[in-house]
């Protein structure tokens, strides 16, 4: 048994949870997270069961004082001493093509993570900051990092190079790279362990940031998302696919700089641009269901974009098994995930409406004789994190008993 701490470190936010990891076996001890670092009014929280939430109001200057503080309170009680950590996992933004897979952090991974996190446009550095937090403040204990790009390495140039000079893909590394891919691969897994197959899935993780994937065999083919995470679906404030050459002709004739147009693609637009300010879906189906124009409207565009994302998939699959929806709004819009559906009839997909109505956990939503099965699976990125942090803990233990 090992105990493995996965850290999510953002700009100003640390999420964390402990696992108990047994084989194939895992157990949450607690979990939480340190909020509004370098802002007044942090915190700290620890759940260690449903009904139960720890709260410290406390200043946190920066991520080491944070991660001091989430360990000073799983003293308090899922751990005895910090020694009890046998290693923790981090997730990472952006492993650039140096990351196919999750690895043990040493001097090299931490310069090759630097160098893909300037990929990024926004808060690229922010992953490594809990690394130099738990490097100062548990310096024996291993840590793993697991790239949010990583699963889609497997995709052939035919669907990651874009049409521009080669030698942007070349020297300045411009190519599709797709994001949220632990996700795409928890629920893939979990999908093939509900059929009994791992097939052709499409997998459309809707959250604040979204993105949809084609997967065959267990491997990514395809992803929405591109060379950031702005591209592809519709998101909460992110534009998805535009013409590009919008940004430049609103630059030019709107007087606008390249950092206030970017702030407007990425904070001001999706479902916040298409309905004046709401960001989120709640609020957005509570305004449909109130006739407000913009919000109907806002949903027919999602749902239009779903489509095609899944039309074209389909195209580049040969065909489909199951169409997984997860996340935010995958996990919990009966609303959504029903007008996808519909849409979608013609490929002999019949929805269960009873199904498509239960929560919290991996259902089929869609009648036994469907034609593509319809799947909702909570994702849980900390465990694959948790799972890939053990196996490689595991490795080397085998390794080190081997040797001696
Ligand atoms: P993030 O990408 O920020 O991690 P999540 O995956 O947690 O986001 O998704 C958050 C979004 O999920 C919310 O902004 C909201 O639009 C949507 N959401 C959450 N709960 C519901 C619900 N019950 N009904 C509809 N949408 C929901």
């Amino acid at each position: 048994m090992k105990k493995i701490l996965v850290l999510n470190s953002g700009s100003t936010t640390v999420k964390y949870q402990l696992f108990l990891m047994d084989g194939q076996k895992h157990q949450v001890l607690a979990k939480g997270m340190a909020e509004r670092i370098g802002i007044s009014g942090s915190s700290v929280s620890m759940s260690v069961d449903e009904n139960e939430k720890l709260v410290k109001e406390v200043e946190l200057h920066n991520h080491i004082e944070a991660i001091k503080e989430v360990l000073n309170m799983l003293l308090s009680g899922p751990i005895k001493s910090v020694e009890e950590i046998d290693a923790v996992g981090h997730r990472m933004g952006h492993g650039g093509e140096y990351f196919d897979k999750s690895v043990v952090i040493d001097e090299d991974v931490l310069d090759k993570a630097r160098e893909a996190g300037d990929l990024l446009p926004l808060h690229g550095a922010a992953f490594l900051y809990g690394i130099d937090a738990i490097t100062e403040l548990l310096p024996k204990v291993k840590q793993v990092a697991t790239f949010d790009s990583s699963f889609h390495q497997s995709m052939k140039k035919e669907a990651f190079l874009y049409a521009i000079p080669l030698e942007q893909y070349e020297k300045h590394k411009i190519r599709r790279y797709g994001f949220h891919g632990t996700s795409h691969k928890y629920v893939a897994e979990e999908a093939a362990k509900m059929l009994g197959y791992k097939g052709k899935f499409i997998s459309c993780h809707l959250g604040g940031g979204a993105s949809v994937t084609a997967i065959e065999d267990g491997k990514s083919v395809d992803t929405s998302m591109g060379f950031t995470p702005m591209a592809g679906m519709i998101m909460g404030t992110r534009c998805g696919d535009i013409d590009p050459y919008i940004p430049l002709h609103i630059m030019k004739t709107q007087n606008k700089t390249a950092d206030e147009v970017n702030a407007m693609l990425n904070k001001e637009s999706g479902w916040c641009g298409l309905t004046r300010g709401y960001t989120d879906l709640r609020d957005i189906e509570e305004q449909y269901l109130e006739g407000n124009q913009d919000a109907i409207t806002a949903v027919d565009v999602y749902v239009h974009a779903l489509i095609k994302y899944i039309g074209a998939y389909m195209a580049v699959l040969g065909g489909v098994d199951a169409i997984i929806f997860t996340a935010g709004i995958g996990e919990n819009s009966s609303f959504i995930r029903k007008k996808v559906c519909e849409r979608l009839k013609f490929l002999g997909i019949e929805l269960n409406e009873e199904a498509n109505h239960l929560r919290g956990q991996a259902t089929e939503i869609t009648t036994p004789s469907s034609k593509v099965k319809v799947l909702v699976i909570p994702t849980n990125e900390e465990l694959m994190i948790a799972e890939d942090t053990y196996a490689l803990l595991h490795d080397n233990v085998v390794l080190m008993e081997k040797a001696s």
